[in-house]
């Protein structure tokens, strides 16, 4: 750990974060709220928060940071590592790829013209899908219960819960996700034993878990540990499992804008279409951050701003 190093950042840090919020909050305009979920679209287009987390549990909180949202595909990350965690690498792979796709992140496409049914990443609807469907519990709401605690573990002791409201309108306008699980369903990726509609559930509800930036710069603090939390000295997350995590987080983290994400910024980050970003400077810093608007690749436009404008100021590009 670069005990030394990454204190005086976070010093640095402190003095110019508020400035580089209100800079960056600019960008906001230039994107929008999601709606298709018509719950998220209730969310405030101008916000922007963001914390981080240094290793001995130090943090810097700006702008809107106390603002809650719902991980979206945030929750993704996680649930891959505990599904690895309940079937190891070989029961996850059996059911999803490990490449990106550079299709929307809903789409249908190279599910049905590649290799049936089996979806290219578990950071895709489908594959996050399939993923959820890996995940150990006799019921739908054992299942969740499973994860809610593995969120909270992460996130150092949490007490997050799913936002009923959130859940509620995905599970009732989810036409699209409806009909990817069932393609799973028809190809088999979703076994004979699995009910299409209680994944779903599992799956609307991880998405809905209510988060702040704070909490997730929690989370994200153990990755950039490789899967020990740093604050506590407890190994939470076997060491491979987070490196597959951060692996697909840089390649497809960032939907179809993650090469560019890769090159501009260069650290492993997940957004979701909330608005909300999981970032980690890896050996150093846990990052969250929220600003609901989103460019056309489906990014928070401000939050990918002020990552741009750390990592370049900070140095922060792993490459
Ligand atoms: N619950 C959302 C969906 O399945 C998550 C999408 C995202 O954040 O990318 O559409």
């Amino acid at each position: 750990m670069e005990m030394e190093g990454w204190k005086i950042s976070m010093d640095e840090i402190r003095n110019i974060l508020p400035a580089w919020v209100e800079a960056s909050r600019l960008h906001a305009g230039e994107g929008r709220v999601a709606s298709y979920i018509p719950e998220l679209a209730k969310a405030p287009q101008q916000a922007l928060g963001i914390a981080v987390m240094g290793p001995d549990g130090s943090l810097l909180a700006e702008g809107d940071s106390s603002l809650s949202f719902t991980m979206q595909s945030i929750s993704k990350v996680f649930t891959l590592m505990l599904a690895l965690m309940d079937n190891g690498e070989e029961g996850v792979f059996a059911k999803v790829g490990m490449e990106p796709t550079g299709d929307d992140f809903n789409s249908m496409l190279k599910l049905e013209l590649v290799e049936p049914g089996k979806p290219f990443n578990p950071l895709i609807n489908a594959g996050a899908i399939a993923v959820t469907s890996l995940i150990s519990g006799d019921t739908p709401a054992a299942k969740m219960a499973r994860i809610l605690a593995f969120f909270n573990h992460a996130a150092g002791g949490a007490d997050l819960a799913v936002n009923a409201d959130v859940y509620r309108s995905e599970s009732a306008t989810a036409h699209r996700n409806r009909s990817l699980a069932y393609f799973l369903k028809d190809n088999e990726v979703l076994g004979e034993e699995i009910d299409v509609e209680d994944v779903l559930s599992v799956y609307f509800q991880h998405c809905a878990v209510e988060i702040t930036c704070v909490q997730l710069a929690r989370m994200a603090l153990v990755l950039a540990f490789n899967g020990t939390d740093p604050i506590s000295g407890r190994q939470l997350i076997p060491r491979r499992y987070v490196q597959i995590a951060k692996s697909f987080m840089l390649m497809c983290g960032m939907y179809n804008a993650s090469g560019e994400f890769a090159v501009k910024v260069g650290i492993p980050a997940k957004s979701g279409v909330s608005g909300g970003i999981l970032a980690l400077v890896p050996g150093r810093y846990g990052i969250g951050i929220i600003g609901p608007s989103l460019g056309s690749k489906g990014n928070s436009t401000s939050g990918v701003h002020l990552l741009e404008t750390m990592s370049s100021s900070l140095n922060w590009s792993i490459f």
